[in-house]
């Protein structure tokens, strides 16, 4: 404890990085199969290795404790996993008692017209949504099993319910690199932040090459700067994107560059899978077991412990690279384990 507040010592890394974000995803189950994310052919985890929910809002609300102030939940689809607003709505509590500054999630869209008023309602005031294109037929060839429709019907819902709303794009060589313009003037219309991920080499994808699928964001960025003023800003949500103000729209655009411009030394975030496995690392395959303190005990000691021994691991950074000589995975897990 602390003797000023005795509240427990936050949690430090042995870097000196103050870990105050948890992503979690709460379940490894989609409704899409996203070209880059998942194989088709996908097998996801057995029901009982799963937290339940409650187990998941008691591991939650232990980092709360610890000086969690921004909790993000991810997947696979959070949406998708049974009773999910039971769980955003419980923790929605943190956020109105001030001891979280935010409660967020990264969804594919495709439940958001049925929970988007929930989420407010929740105590959630921006969502990540990820949209790679705005063509309907392009969207189900990188989803495989996605409607754009009701992404694009989830969206308008998620912002006529007040809801802050950022679209996340994949940049996807000779997939969607002919429609970024068109993806910043859209975003710009509806008053919408756009960010531009690289793809990472996470999880085996059968045939597909990263190689094949990967552009540097450098070159998006040069790409933009043939029609569009970036101003330079430093604003930060917390998380690893560099963000630029689009002048024409007023919108920024986000770069998130693992693979071009390496952002560990800032890194501020550890990740729980929904088995209660957590990683210090996305990009590194060490991973700490807190399933096994949470069932042993009701007391949150051994947990805590846990959590405190894991932090103390958190490495350095990640080695992602994609070349010629590496274009498979860096490690084997796949981004819906993980989330992103
Ligand atoms: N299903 C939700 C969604 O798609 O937003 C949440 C989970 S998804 C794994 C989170 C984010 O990771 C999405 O924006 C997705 O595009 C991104 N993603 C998945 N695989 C990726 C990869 N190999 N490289 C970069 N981003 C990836
Ligand atoms: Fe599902 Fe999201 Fe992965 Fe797409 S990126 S397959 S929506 S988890």
């Amino acid at each position: 404890m602390t003797d000023a507040t005795m509240r427990p010592a936050p949690l430090v890394d042995p870097f000196g990085r103050a870990v105050t974000y948890l992503r979690v995803s709460v379940t490894d189950r989609c409704d899409f199969r996203c070209v880059y994310c998942m194989a088709e052919d996908m097998s996801f985890l057995p029901k009982a290795e799963v937290l339940s929910l409650e187990e998941i809002d008691r591991l939650c609300t232990a980092f709360v404790k610890l000086g969690t102030r921004k909790l993000r939940l991810t997947g696979g689809e959070p949406l998708v996993r049974r009773d999910i607003m039971n769980l955003i709505t419980s923790l929605g509590r943190h956020v109105k008692a001030g001891d979280l500054d935010e409660l967020t999630l990264t969804t594919n869209g495709s439940m958001l017209f049925k929970y988007a008023e929930g989420l407010v309602d929740a105590g959630v005031k921006r969502i990540n949504v990820s949209l790679d294109t705005l063509d309907p037929h392009k969207f189900q060839a990188i989803t495989r099993w996605g409607k754009f429709g009701k992404v694009a019907e989830g969206i308008q819902a998620a912002k006529n319910a007040g809801l802050a709303v950022k679209i996340n794009a994949v940049a996807l060589k000779g997939v969607n690199d002919d429609e970024f313009h068109r993806m910043v003037e859209w975003c710009g219309e509806r008053g919408f932040d756009l960010t531009f991920i690289e793809v990472m080499p996470l999880g085996d994808l059968g045939d597909v090459s990263r190689l094949d699928q990967y552009i540097p964001l450098t070159q998006v960025r040069a790409e933009l700067e043939t029609r569009w003023t970036l101003e330079d800003t430093d604003y930060r949500t917390g998380g690893p994107a560099r963000y630029v103000r689009v002048k024409e729209t007023g919108c920024r655009v986000g770069f998130i560059t693992p693979l071009t411009h390496n952002f560990c030394e800032s890194c501020n975030r550890v990740r729980l899978t929904c088995t209660g496995t957590l990683y210090m690392c996305l990009g590194q395959e060490d991973a700490a077991d807190l399933r096994t303190p949470l069932r042993l005990s009701d007391d949150n000691g051994l947990l805590i412990d846990a959590v405190r021994a894991a932090i103390q691991r958190k490495p350095k950074g990640h080695d992602f690279i994609i070349d010629r000589n590496r274009h498979g995975a860096a490690v084997s897990r796949h981004m819906s384990v993980t989330g992103g």
